[in-house]
């Protein structure tokens, strides 16, 4: 098949599928406002992730971890990368860690299927859990910029030191960030401590709480 016609393709499923997850209705074939090409779409972010080779992580996965909810959702939640657990099923926050964070959602009104997005800043579980390397965040960071752009969420949510630093480029820890509401890809970011932190530490349980309730506030 030609080239021009395989792209055409890929438009016109782009189009269809950018409908149906998005509800992105668009006038003409190649609208000006989205960029429409092959790759754009989040099904297809997730097939792109599957296959990805562009860090030294996909040697020791089990599953790729791309994200899991709804689309257009009232919050993007962003953590680190996955752990055993979302290793081996495929599927992010799904350990004691993610049990512990529904609660958190549920307790102002959300809910992962829904209401949310759930994913992280790389795909790919680090061995032992480690911190995601430099390069392999930066490998694994076009995947979550498409994610976020495609789903337009109210809020973002990272839990975790490394998503907030990450997205605001910022060293400092997690306690001196959260607190403060920062932007990304001009979407309002709220900080706070990762679940499985505040697992360990329960003095983190009251900050938490004020990070939820700031975050139920910009949302309604
Ligand atoms: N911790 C994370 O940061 N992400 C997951 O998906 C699971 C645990």
């Amino acid at each position: 098949m030609k080239n021009e016609t395989l792209e055409a393709y890929w438009d016109l499923l782009n189009l269809f599928e950018d409908y149906l997850e998005l509800g992105i209705r668009r006038e003409h074939g190649r609208p000006r406002t989205l960029h429409v090409q092959p790759g754009n779409g989040l099904t297809r972010i997730a097939e792109e992730v599957r296959e990805c080779t562009r860090c030294s992580l996909h040697a020791g996965r089990n599953h790729t971890v791309p994200g899991a909810g709804v689309s257009g959702p009232a919050v993007m939640v962003i953590g680190e990368g996955p752990g055993g657990e979302e290793d081996r099923t495929g599927q992010p926050f799904v350990g004691r860690a993610g049990k512990y964070l529904d609660k958190w959602l549920n307790a102002i009104g959300l809910d992962r299927n829904t209401n949310c997005f759930i994913g992280n800043v790389i795909k790919c579980r680090p061995p032992g859990n480690r911190d995601p390397l430099p390069e392999e965040t930066s490998a694994c960071l076009p995947y979550l910029e498409r994610q976020v752009d495609l789903l337009k969420p109210k809020v973002i949510l990272t839990v975790g030191r490394i998503a907030i630093q990450v997205l605001t480029g910022k060293s400092a820890g997690i306690g001196a960030l959260r607190g403060s509401t920062y932007e990304y890809r001009g979407i309002p970011v709220i900080p706070t401590y990762h679940p499985s932190g505040v697992l360990r530490n329960p003095e983190y349980r009251a900050p938490v709480w004020e990070d939820l309730k700031r975050l139920k506030e910009l949302i309604s």
